[in-house]
Order: structure tokens, then sequence, then C-alpha cells
């Protein structure tokens, strides 16, 4: 039986990249119930992705280009779900 399933299609660009860098980090996190990304406002995950960023960029990337990304994305997401009702 085959298993094999493709990977999603967010790692196809830089955000996407970003995105799962952050969530491999620990800096963001995916709502359960709507699936938003929420910032974790973690400033030791926030470096941690920065440092993975650089260190380990997506093919034809510079370092520089990569950390950038996932500097931007950072500031698009907020530390919110806007569909979940407020506490
Ligand atoms: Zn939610």
């Amino acid at each position: 039986m085959m298993l094999t399933r493709e990977r999603p299609s967010a790692i196809r660009t830089l955000r996407g990249w970003a995105i799962s860098l952050l969530q491999e980090a620990g800096a963001i996190r995916e709502c359960d119930e709507h699936g938003w990304m929420q910032d974790r406002a973690d400033p030791h995950a926030r470096e941690r992705a920065v440092a993975m960023a650089r260190r380990d960029p997506p093919p034809g990337v510079s370092p520089d280009a990569a950390a950038a990304e996932v500097r931007d994305v950072l500031d698009s997401i907020g530390d919110t779900c806007p569909e979940c009702p407020p506490l």
C-alpha cells in the first residue's frame, strides 16, 4: 500500500519556507481550531528561527535574504487567532 503523500505546497515559496521554519523553531503555532498562525511572542524562539534561516537558507537564497524573510513573516503574524473569541 502506498502511503506516500506530496508535501503541502507551502514549502515552494520563500514565505512558506519561513513559516515552516518558524513553526519548527517554536516561534509561531497554528490555531488548533482555525488554522491561523499565531506569534508565540517567544524572543528565544525568534532568535533560533533567524539563526536557523542564516545557517540553512533554501537553495538559491542568501542567508541575509532568508533571515529577512523570517523576520518579515514574524512581523506579519499577530499574536492571536483572528477567529478565536477574545479571552
Ligand atoms: Zn482560532
